[in-house]
């Protein structure tokens, strides 16, 4: 049978867990900084170290067939792919957030203000079922920093615990979407043996956590 590939974050908030997820399932493989690619000596299982950005269309386009990776990801990238399992973990929202000396008080306060993001796609489709209509200013990173430089009003960006945005002077006042690491897969694969098999492990694995 072919060799599965799976594509995981290379380093990152969601490295860690992954590598951790994939050695409780029984998969023996060695986790050098260095490698991009690593091969499980006792499943038929390649491990592919990404930046988590091109993960769900590698998945899509079929160079892996399956892939860790959070929602926001999934959705700001706009693929189809078939999720097989929440993960339960890099638990965050995406949320609105302003300066708190502002006069932003309500989301349609924000019509005609620029919101800085690195999840333009995402913020377009919240915005537009919202009936808001506001600049989108997209940024790759630091987005917290965007109001305190004149670059934008509001920001939307990734918090877990919110204490960025506080030291950033922020306050949440919205949530756009939660999110959560997921296993996804390509669509019509769900039937292929080695996909069940390592699936089956991995609910395993999360009902022992429980
Ligand atoms: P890469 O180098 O792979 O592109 P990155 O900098 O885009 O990494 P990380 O900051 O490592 O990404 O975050 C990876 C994922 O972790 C996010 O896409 C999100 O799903 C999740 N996550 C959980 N908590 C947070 C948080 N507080 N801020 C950002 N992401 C978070
Ligand atoms: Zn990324």
């Amino acid at each position: 049978m072919k060799t599965l590939k799976i594509a995981i974050q290379k380093s990152g908030r969601l490295n860690e867990k992954s590598v951790e997820l994939l050695k409780n399932c029984g998969l023996s493989f060695e986790n050098y900084k260095s490698s991009l690619i690593s091969t499980v000596s006792n499943f038929p299982l390649e491990i592919l170290f990404l930046r988590d950005d091109d993960i769900p269309e590698y998945v899509q386009d079929g160079i892996a067939d399956l892939g860790i990776v959070g929602e926001n990801v999934i959705n700001e990238t706009e693929v189809d792919v078939a999720y097989l399992q929440m993960l339960g973990f890099g638990k965050c929202s995406l949320k609105l957030a302003v300066p708190n000396n502002g006069q932003i008080q309500s989301l349609s306060d924000l019509s005609g203000k620029a919101i800085a993001t690195s999840y333009p796609n995402i913020l377009k489709k919240f915005l537009a079922k919202n009936n808001v209509a506001a600049d989108i200013r997209t940024i790759s990173g630091s987005v917290e920093i965007a109001p305190g430089l004149g670059l934008s009003d509001a920001i939307c960006d990734l918090v877990s615990t919110g204490g960025t945005l506080k030291s950033n002077g922020l306050i949440p006042f919205g949530d756009v979407m939660h999110s959560q690491a997921v296993l996804i897969g390509r669509k019509g694969d769900e039937q292929n043996p080695l996909i069940v098999e390592l699936l089956q492990r991995v609910q395993s694995v999360l009902r022992a956590k429980e």
